[in-house]
């Protein structure tokens, strides 16, 4: 089954910006306020979109190729991008093909991606010149983005989310999975503004050079200010590894959509935001601060993370 294409694609821009309230930050005397990319659009959801823009203006080739894991949201987006773009699509996906596909997947695949599965040893590969070769031999000249939209262009959507921000703001608190968006984010920042990297995965320390390394590769590329220290990550916000949770993360997020009615997923948004309360309850912001929570989406892979640990995080 095919969506309906007409070439056009509703968003959400700018996200909008808005206050949170909570007693808790009325007690520590500091304002919250949210960045919700979660808005843009129901698929193509969050920094991913950011991150495919400009991958995607200027294109001169009718077919994209990307990478991701299973439940990955970039795939998810690329697909849902393509098909209302009328590109063709390829995602090559890490891991075996299982019988059935789950939710990401499927959803992929009946917008008309086309589905290639790669044992984790090769897709490790994923970044070879030799190997996108033979890829761009196999799949007839496709234009490749690398996993989630990491590339420069991709650090330019970011860079656009936070001049998007009305507002003066001390520091921004982003999830952390590649790097790419924070770096993003840091080349948008300005001298007195700092950006908080909440890192999803287990032992990704590689991710302060690597975040560094896109910055400047960017500003090679550009003539943006020095932007390199403008971050600082924190490491212990895994819930043991990527895409792994545990009872007290469903809870905190189960008890702030009460609270709020704003809905996180179990991989990147609702660890961050954990984080967040978390470091304001152990008063790492000063009395004063104004914070930006940068929602980035992600909700499309709840569904499937409630069937793998047959959880329910929403009822709707
Ligand atoms: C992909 C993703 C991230 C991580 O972004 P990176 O640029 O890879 O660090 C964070 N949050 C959500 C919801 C995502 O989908």
């Amino acid at each position: 089954m095919k969506m309906p294409m007409n070439g056009k694609i509703n968003l959400l821009l700018p996200s909008p910006l808005h206050e949170l309230k909570d007693p808790l930050f009325t007690e520590k005397k500091i304002k919250v306020f949210f960045k919700r990319d979660d808005l843009i659009h129901p698929s193509i959801s969050g920094n991913k979109w950011r991150k495919l823009k400009y991958n995607l203006i200027g294109l001169k080739k009718d077919s994209i190729l990307t990478f991701g894991g299973a439940f990955s949201n970039h795939i998810a987006a690329t697909a849902s991008i393509c098909s209302d773009l009328k590109l063709k699509s390829v995602g090559i996906i890490r891991g075996e093909e299982m019988e059935t596909l789950n939710d990401t997947l499927r959803t992929a695949k009946d917008l008309g991606m086309h589905l290639e599965f790669i044992s984790r040893e090769e897709y490790r590969n994923k970044d070879d010149a030799e190997y996108q070769k033979s890829l761009m031999i196999k799949y007839n000249d496709p234009y490749i983005i690398p996993e989630g939209g990491a590339n420069t262009k991709g650090l330019q959507g970011c860079i656009e989310m936070i001049a998007e921000i009305d507002l003066d703001f001390d520091v921004i608190v982003s999830a952390v999975g590649t790097g790419a968006t924070l770096a993003g984010i840091c080349l948008g920042l300005n001298d007195k503004q700092k950006a908080i990297g909440i890192v999803v995965l287990k032992g990704a320390e590689y991710l302060e050079k690597e975040i560094s390394d896109f910055i400047d590769d960017y500003n090679s590329k550009s003539s943006f200010p020095g932007s390199i220290n403008r971050f600082e990550l924190k490491h212990d916000y895994h819930f043991g590894a990527y895409a792994k949770m545990n009872q007290s993360l469903i809870d905190f997020m189960k008890h702030f959509y009460d609270q709020h009615k704003i809905k996180t997923d179990p991989v990147y948004s609702g660890k961050s935001l954990f984080a967040l309360y978390d470091m304001i309850r152990k008063d790492q912001f000063k009395p004063g601060s104004k914070i930006i929570y940068y929602h980035c989406g992600g909700l499309q892979g709840i569904k499937g993370m409630e069937n793998r640990y047959k959880v329910k995080f929403y009822s709707n």
